[in-house]
Formats: C-alpha cells, sequence, structure tokens
C-alpha cells in the first residue's frame, strides 16, 4: 500500500513541474480515483486534491518555521532584539556567500524529514519540499532573484550509494516553480569528505577545502548564483561551495536551505 501510494505520490510530484499544463490534470485524476491524495510526510489524507505540495497544513505549520526572525548573514534564529547584519553564531566566521536562508530550524518533525529526505524511497517528499521552499521563500528571494539555482553536490560514491540526490531533486522542484533555471553538474564534488557532524568547526573547514570543482564556468560570468541544498549547519560546507562559484566568475552566491542546524549534535 505505501509502495503504490509512494509511487503515485511520486508521478503526480514529477508531472507538476511539467511543461504540458494538461498531462499533470490528467495524470492527477487518474491517480485520484486510485488512490487520495496523502500528506508526504505523515499520510493524512488531503482535503484539497491535487493541491501541491503534496504537506498536509499541520506538516507545513511544523516545517514552516517563523517563531523567530533569523539572522539575514547565517540564517539562524535570532531574538527580535539581536537582529541586525550578522548574530553571536556567525560573527566570528568568514563566509563566501552574501546571504543565506531557511525554511525552519532542524529540530523535531523537520529534523525527521530531512533525514528521510536522504532516502530514496522519501523522493517525493523530497520534491513536495521544493515545492514548499518556493512558496515559503518566495518573498525573501523576490528581493534577490538568482540568475541560477545550483544544488549543493556530494561525491558520486556517496550519490550512488544513497540512490538519491536530494539537493538537486529540491533545486529543480524549487526552480520549476519560481521559473529560476537549475544547472546541475556546474559545481560537482572532487573528493570524498568525512561528515561533517563528526568533526569540530575548524576541522569541517580543512575537511571541505578545494572540494568542489566548476564545469562550464562560462555560465558562471557575473551570474547571481542561489545554492541550494537540505541543511546548513556551521556553514563550513556552503561557504566552500560559494568560495569556488565566486572563483570561476559568479558575482553573488547566496544559500537557501531547507533547515538550520544550530546544535554541534547535526550531521552537516
Ligand atoms: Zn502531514
Ligand atoms: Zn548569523
Amino acid at each position: 500500500m505505501n509502495d503504490r501510494r509512494s509511487a503515485l505520490a511520486f508521478a503526480r510530484e514529477l508531472l507538476a513541474g511539467c511543461r504540458h499544463r494538461w498531462l499533470p490534470r490528467v495524470v492527477q485524476a487518474g491517480t485520484d480515483l486510485v488512490l487520495p491524495p496523502a500528506c508526504n510526510f505523515c499520510g493524512r489524507s488531503m482535503d484539497r486534491p491535487g493541491r501541491q505540495p503534496l504537506i498536509c497544513e499541520p506538516c507545513r505549520t511544523d516545517f514552516v518555521d517563523r517563531t523567530l526572525p533569523a539572522c539575514l548573514r547565517c540564517a539562524a534564529p535570532v531574538h527580535p532584539f539581536d537582529q541586525g547584519p550578522d548574530c553571536p553564531r556567525c560573527r566570528k566566521r568568514r563566509y563566501a556567500f552574501q546571504a543565506a536562508v531557511a525554511m525552519g530550524i532542524y529540530r523535531d518533525r523537520l529534523r525527521e524529514a530531512v533525514i528521510r529526505m536522504k532516502q530514496r524511497v522519501h523522493e517525493p517528499l523530497t520534491i513536495s519540499m521544493g515545492y514548499l521552499l518556493a512558496e515559503t521563500m518566495s518573498q525573501t528571494i523576490g528581493d534577490h532573484q538568482p540568475d541560477l539555482l545550483v544544488p549543493v553536490p556530494t561525491y558520486w560514491l556517496k550519490r550512488l550509494r544513497r540512490g538519491v540526490n536530494g539537493p538537486e531533486l529540491l533545486a529543480e522542484a524549487l526552480g520549476s516553480r519560481l521559473s529560476i533555471r537549475t544547472v546541475k553538474g556546474l559545481l560537482y564534488s572532487r573528493r570524498s569528505t568525512k561528515k561533517q557532524g563528526t568533526l569540530l568547526p575548524v576541522e569541517r573547514l580543512r575537511n571541505v577545502r578545494d572540494a568542489f570543482g566548476v564545469r562550464r564556468r562560462g555560465r558562471l560570468q557575473g551570474a547571481s548564483v542561489m545554492l541550494i541544498d537540505d541543511i546548513m549547519t556551521t556553514g563550513a560546507t556552503a561557504s566552500e561551495a560559494a568560495r569556488t562559484l565566486r572563483k570561476a566568475g559568479a558575482s553573488r552566491v547566496t544559500v537557501l536551505v531547507v533547515a538550520r542546524g544550530v546544535g554541534a549534535d547535526h550531521p552537516a
């Protein structure tokens, strides 16, 4: 049952980005007859069939965390009185990106969603999260509309083992919703790196140093790029990716992630 629901949800999500607008509606009507649409996270039936993303209201409320304002530089939650160009978490850090935005904080059910997004069976959830990211971030992005979306790459061996590329799926869903071009493979991972979550902040910087390379750098000349990832914690990976892109000609790099990790025990 779950497999069937998952396959149908995947078909729906894929077709939602289809250029032929009639095709998703036809497939939607067909799949709704077989199984009513359900939330891609908790499985609850959805009241509004065909409504993308397939994330129910309670899950949406949990995922989109706007209870505290966020630091404009590193996306960490800050006290309203502390809101400024940076925050205590990032004040002493040097980033190659200009700004970072997160949909929510890496905790509770959003943490569970990010962990699931690393598994192939949960691809429909990842695509839905990309649409949710587009919905919730469209106003923020509106001020800094990038020319290109670039997913933070994973080393090919790790990608092969997982069988899924979460940042790429997120970027494609987001790009299709906001009409921004996603460029896959432009930024690539040159080598395997240790899990950032197992390292101290200073070791994380060393771990990712020169870990990325750029192909087709002509596309980057003067471009404003938005890096897409599932999670950012210290910002070391995103900063190294941004440094590589700027060295290759990008004029501006911002970061958009699903979740901002704020503790020491986070995976990336
Ligand atoms: Zn739900
Ligand atoms: Zn900050």
